[in-house]
Order: structure tokens, then C-alpha cells, then sequence
């Protein structure tokens, strides 16, 4: 709980971020209680993501009078004087300073424009269809919320129920295996959705949805944490990766039985099960039909994405749990089909470590986890053929890491790639509304061969509140004319590698510095996207840079050229981690071997998005999925 002094603060920084009341936006931050807000959410967050905010709000409110030479601390500053401040911050050339505001912001301001009434008063009014048939988890073969000790012998443990674990489990229960699946997170279903975006982020998402890299630029890297993993706020793109990028990886990290023609019939098992298809037209608006019109006008194809949401009502909230089940996350499909076909699940189950003697792993130990406020409440030990860890990217090496496992190429944890992205928001002087349609229905591919691809994105107002580099009026004014508001993203194939660490209190901590390669592709997609929305017709465009927060028709993306953009000065994103237990034949150059087991291991296996080598260059969870398919197939086939 946070001191009333620590209210006050935050309400002052709103007050002078937000200019609300005002205009058509008539609820001050006092009337929706914004600083209980923030408050709330802080619960949800890390223990050092919550002392970072008050290390920020604080160095706010006492270098405050420093900044504004003034006698007053910030929250007894005039708001102009406060306005002045944040304004300063924002256009700082240190970039700490810069930084230090856009965390507050990301919080409070988000947490202001997810109140519903505000929305409502942005024109954010989204009503869903009643969900379709959701499939019933086997009652006797799932516990939500287990706790006291006990032990479980099982064939194989899997780790994490995201894209790797639930394949994986599917696969070895069809073969007759006993399974038991450890899930950190809680089970969510239709009934928890549609509720606002900070509330939806903060039960499915790790921390909040308040995980960030540690480098230039900071780059916000959300991941799931719920039964079912991240496939259950994902944006259901489902892309398989290119053959080109497989050959590389026979020839270069002899990867044999990783060649194109072995994973096609992986690829289509997964997709099957998924129900992929490209996107109904029907449910694509105004965003992606005004992005293809501005694409084609400079000679791209914006095409509708593949997906699987064969159902897809275009109700725009995949990233928060898709409430009318259209959206065939883990949840809906692996999950069910696993525990029909006999593997068993804990959910609130949090992996401590693996357990092994002798480069053969006996099992895993786990702690039962309150739901609410995640103190333990039992102890777990499980004894096991085979161990699978499907953590994600950023915790199986943790994991790894926490149980002791040798380590001598010395690589788990590095060759970490992102995908980083961005987005671009443009104002029309007509409504687009693009809420109201699939938020990643489109993508232009044109710039593939130089590391970009152009994807789909809008977000409710709460998130589309902190991607402006504005303050006061000028916010204010914009996010008005929401509904006015187009949005279109990049990524970029990086080049960059980071590499994650093990904090003393056992979390994962990612470090990453945009090298130049890839921020001279940054500078090349956001002048494309710029150049597409104007010749699409947008008045203004917003391209998430912080020396140029706004453009308008006249100055077209010129600016962007004749300005010199460091990684500090880009406002990223990235989704899609990838590669910290790389597998190759080299031993020396490898964390996995080609069948993805851990090398100095007989038993110990990793099916997540960690196994990649280089960067996919497309959406990865079908590729996660089709790999956990085909390395699940072999342990069942060559291990138990
Ligand atoms: C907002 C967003 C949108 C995205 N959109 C797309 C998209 O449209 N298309 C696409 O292809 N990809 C998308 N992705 C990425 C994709 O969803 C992920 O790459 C994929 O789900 C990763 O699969 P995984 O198995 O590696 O990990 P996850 O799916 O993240 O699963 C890991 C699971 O392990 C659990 N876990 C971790 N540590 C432990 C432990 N110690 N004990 C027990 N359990 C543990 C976690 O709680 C989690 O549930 C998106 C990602 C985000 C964040
Ligand atoms: S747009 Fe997304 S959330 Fe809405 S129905 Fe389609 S898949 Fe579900």
C-alpha cells in the first residue's frame, strides 16, 4: 500500500500529464480515484518493479524544485510549473531522465484511460458476442489451486503450459505416457474476459504486464503467465517460418533433421489442430483497409494475416483474452485435448528447480502457490523419466540456472532476440474506430528481405494513451479524437543479441542494447510507415520518436532522415523472445543438442521458444509449436 504522500504525487504528475477535466474528457483523476488505481496495480507487479516506481515518483517529487528552481516539491508545484516539468523530462536529451517519466506514465496514465467511463468518453464503447462452445477441462485431471505436499511419479514432467508445454503434453499423453503439467499461473476463461485492459493485464500477464529490458532503449517485453501461457493474450497470428531460414539452419548450426521437408508435417499437425486460416475480410475495418490503400499507393501489399480464430467476431481484445472463445489459445485446445487424453495439470504450481544427479534429471521440485497473493502453500516433488521445460525464453534459463545444471559452453541465458517493434499512429479527419475489427489482421511482408515486417496493431485507450510523447492539451486533444486514430506496427528481424540473468532473488532479468544495424532498420520501417499513412490521407502522424513526437502532412517523414536517431530515442516493444538455450551440433557453440536436449543430459529436454538459434523473422508460436511437436514425437518414440 502506498502512503498518502505517494497518492498525492501520482495525482499531480496525472493532473499535469493528462489536462483532464477538459474538453470532452470530464472525469478528474480524483472522481475515478486514479491514485487507488495505480495503487492496486503496483500489487500485481514485481517487488523491483514496485521499489523502481517509488524510486521514480520520489526522485520526481525531490529533484523536482532542482529542475524547476522553485522552494516547492512537484506535488505542491502550480501545474503549469509541474507541466513544465514533465514537459522538460520528456524532451531531456539524458535519456534516463526521459526514461524515468515514460514508467510513470505507463502506469498512471494507462491506468486512467482504462477506466470505463473515460474510455466510453474516448469512444471506446466495445460490446462482445457470447462465446462459442468452450471446451471442459477434465475435472479429475486438473487442480487450479492445489496445495499441501505431496510427491507424484510420473513418465514425463513438462514445465510450463504455453505454445511448447501444451504440444508437447498433447503429444506424449495420445501416446499412452502419464504427463503432469506445472503451470506458474492461474486458469482463465471466457468468463474472466472482457473486462478492462489493466484489469485483463494484470491477472493473465507476468508482473503486470511491467517487464522490461535492461539497456538502450528500456524495451517493454510482455509475457503471459496463466494456464495456457502467452497464446492467451496473443494476437492469434500464426506464420510459419520461411524454408530459407531452416536451410541456414542446416548449414550453418548442423541442424540436419531440422531441414524444410521435415517440418512440413509438423507445421500442418499444428495448424490443423488450430484451425489456421487468413483472416476474414469481413472482420478487418478501417485501420487495416486504410494501411492497405496507403500501402498500395507506394507499390506494397498489405495482405490479411493467417490466424487462429476461424470464428473471429473482430471484437479487438486478443491481447486481454478473447471473450467469445474465437481465438484457439492453448486453453481451448492442447490443454483440453492433453487432459482427455490422460496427462494431468497443477496449476499455481511454481517450478523452483530440476532435480538430477549425474547429468540425468530424477525430477523437478515445485511450491504451490496462493493464486492471490502467490505465498506458498505446499511443496511438490515429482519423479520423472523424462523432464521437459517449457518456461518461455526468458524463465527456462532461469530455471536452468536456479537448479544447477553445468553449464559449459557457457551460453544458457545468452543469444537473446526479441523481434523488437514499434508502432506509428496516424489522426484522419474520419472516424476509423479501430477498435472495432481484428487489431493484427494485415501485414505487409515487401521489406521482409531487409529484417522488417509491417503487422496490424491498435489497443484499447488505455494503452494507446502512453505510445504518444505528448502531455497536457496536446495528449489530451488527440486522445479525444480517438476514434480518428489509425495504428499500424513494425518489427525487426534483429541482429542484436542480449542475454538474460539470474537476480539474486531468483527472477529473470533480460539485457539488451539495440545495435546500429538494427536502429537503421528502425529509422527505414517508421519512415515507410509514416510515407504509408499520409498517402493513405492522415493529417498528423505520431511515429514514436522523441525528438519528433509528432509530423505532420507537410513534413512528411523528411525529418526522420535529417534527424540523428540513437537507440535511446525509440519507443520499443518487443513480443516474441527467442533463443536463450539455442540447440546446434556444436557442443561449444550450443545449449541443446538437434533433438533439443540439454547437452551433459540423457533426459532433460526444452520445447519453448528458447530453443531457436537465430531470430525467426515471423510471429513465432507456430514454429514454437510445430518444434514441441517434433521434439515431443521423438522422446516419445526414441526416450520412454
Ligand atoms: C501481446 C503478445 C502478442 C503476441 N502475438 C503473437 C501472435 O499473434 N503470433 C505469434 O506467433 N506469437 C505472438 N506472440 C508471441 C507468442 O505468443 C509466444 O512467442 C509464445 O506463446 C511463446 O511460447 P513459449 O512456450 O515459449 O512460452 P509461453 O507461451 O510464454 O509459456 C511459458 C509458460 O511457462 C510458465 N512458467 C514460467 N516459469 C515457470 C516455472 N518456474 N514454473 C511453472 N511454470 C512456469 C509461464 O507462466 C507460462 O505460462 C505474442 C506475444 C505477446 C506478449
Ligand atoms: S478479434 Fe481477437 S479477441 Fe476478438 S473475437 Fe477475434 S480473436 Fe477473439
Amino acid at each position: 500500500m502506498l502512503s498518502p504522500r505517494s497518492h498525492r504525487i501520482i495525482e499531480a504528475f496525472a493532473e499535469a500529464v493528462l489536462d483532464v477535466p477538459g474538453g470532452s474528457l470530464s472525469h478528474s483523476v480524483t472522481s475515478v480515484r486514479l491514485a487507488e488505481r495505480v495503487d492496486e496495480h503496483l500489487q500485481s507487479v514485481s517487488r523491483d518493479s514496485r521499489i523502481l516506481f517509488l524510486i521514480v515518483l520520489y526522485s520526481l517529487e525531490w529533484l523536482g524544485p532542482f529542475y524547476q528552481l522553485s522552494g516547492k516539491f512537484f506535488s505542491r508545484m502550480k501545474l503549469k510549473r509541474r507541466r513544465k516539468l514533465v514537459d522538460r523530462w520528456q524532451r531531456a536529451h539524458w535519456s534516463v531522465r526521459r526514461m524515468m517519466r515514460r514508467y510513470l506514465e505507463a502506469i498512471i496514465v494507462s491506468n486512467y484511460y482504462a477506466v470505463p467511463e473515460v474510455a466510453a468518453q474516448c469512444g471506446y464503447t466495445p460490446k462482445f458476442k457470447p462465446p462459442q462452445s468452450t471446451p471442459q477441462l477434465r475435472a479429475d485431471h486438473v487442480e487450479f489451486a492445489p496445495e499441501g505436499d505431496r510427491t507424484e511419479i510420473v513418465d514425463v514432467c513438462i514445465v510450463g503450459s504455453g505454445a511448447g508445454g501444451a504440444v508437447a503434453a498433447h503429444t506424449l499423453a495420445s501416446q499412452g505416457y502419464s504427463v503432469l503439467i506445472l503451470e506458474e499461473g492461474s486458469y482463465f476463461s471466457h468468463k474472466d474476459y472482457g473486462k478492462d485492459a489493466i484489469t485483463e493485464t494484470r491477472k493473465m500477464y507476468r508482473y503486470g504486464g511491467m517487464v522490461h529490458t535492461v539497456g538502450y532503449p528500456a524495451i517493454l517485453t510482455p509475457v503471459g503467465r496463466c494456464v495456457g501461457g502467452t497464446t492467451e493474450i496473443n494476437s492469434g497470428t500464426c506464420l510459419r517460418a520461411s524454408d530459407r531460414l531452416y536451410d541456414r539452419w542446416v548449414r550453418e548450426y548442423g541442424l540436419a533433421n531440422w531441414s524444410p521437408d521435415r517440418m512440413g508435417k509438423h507445421y500442418e499437425e499444428v495448424e490443423r489442430m488450430l484451425h489456421v486460416a487468413p483472416a476474414a475480410e469481413s472482420h478487418l475495418g478501417r485501420n487495416s483497409h486504410l494501411f492497405q490503400e496507403g500501402a498500395k499507393k507506394l507499390g506494397f501489399t498489405a495482405e490479411p494475416l493467417i490466424r487462429n480464430a476461424p470464428n473471429c467476431q473482430g471484437s479487438g481484445v486478443c491481447a486481454f483474452g478473447c471473450p467469445t472463445n474465437a481465438k484457439q489459445s492453448m486453453a481451448l485446445t492442447y490443454i483440453p485435448a492433453a487432459l482427455e487424453a490422460g496427462a494431468r495439470l497443477y496449476a499455481s504450481t511454481l517450478v523452483s528447480h530440476v532435480d538430477f544427479r549425474h547429468g540425468h534429471a530424477t525430477g523437478v521440485t515445485a511450491y504451490f502457490c496462493d493464486p492471490q497473493t502467490g505465498k506458498r502453500r505446499g511443496k511438490l516433488t515429482v519423479e520423472a523419466k523424462i523432464v521437459i521445460l517449457a518456461c518461455g525464453t526468458f524463465h527456462t534459463p532461469v530455471v536452468l540456472r536456479r537448479s544447477g545444471v553445468p553449464d559449459p559452453s557457457r551460453l544458457i541465458g545468452r543469444h537473446l532476440t526479441l523481434h523488437p517493434a514499434t508502432k506509428a499512429l496516424a489522426l484522419f479527419p474520419d472516424e476509423v474506430r479501430g477498435w472495432d475489427e481484428i487489431p493484427q489482421g494485415m501485414v505487409v511482408h515487401d521489406l521482409a528481405a531487409e529484417g522488417i515486417v509491417f503487422e496490424g496493431i491498435f489497443t484499447p485507450p488505455a494503452y494507446t494513451a502512453t505510445s504518444f510523447l505528448l502531455n497536457g492539451p496536446a495528449h489530451r486533444e488527440v486522445m479525444e479524437r480517438y476514434n480518428h486514430l489509425a495504428c499500424f506496427g513494425l518489427m525487426v528481424s534483429d541482429t542484436t543479441s542480449g542475454r538474460i540473468l539470474r537476480m539474486p532473488n531468483g527472477h529473470a532479468l533480460a539485457l539488451y542494447n539495440l545495435n546500429k544495424t538494427d536502429v537503421r532498420r528502425f529509422v527505414r520501417g517508421i519512415s515507410t510507415l509514416v510515407d504509408i499513412f499520409f498517402a493513405a490521407g492522415a493529417t498528423k502522424v505520431f511515429p514514436g520518436i522523441h525528438q519528433l513526437p509528432v509530423l505532420t502532412r507537410e513534413q512528411g517523414s523528411a525529418p526522420i532522415y535529417n534527424t540523428r536517431i540513437h537507440a535511446k530515442d525509440l519507443e520499443l516493444q518487443a513480443f516474441h523472445p527467442l533463443g536463450t538455450c539455442r540447440m546446434g551440433a556444436d557442443p561449444h557453440e550450443s545449449v541443446l543438442d538437434p533433438h533439443c536436449r540439454l547437452y551433459g543430459f540423457d533426459n532433460l529436454y526444452v520445447t519453448d521458444g528458447s530453443i531457436f538459434p537465430t531470430s525467426l523473422g515471423v510471429n513465432p508460436q507456430l514454429s514454437i509449436m510445430a518444434a514441441a511437436h517434433k521434439i515431443a514425437g521423438y522422446i516419445g518414440r526414441e526416450c520412454l
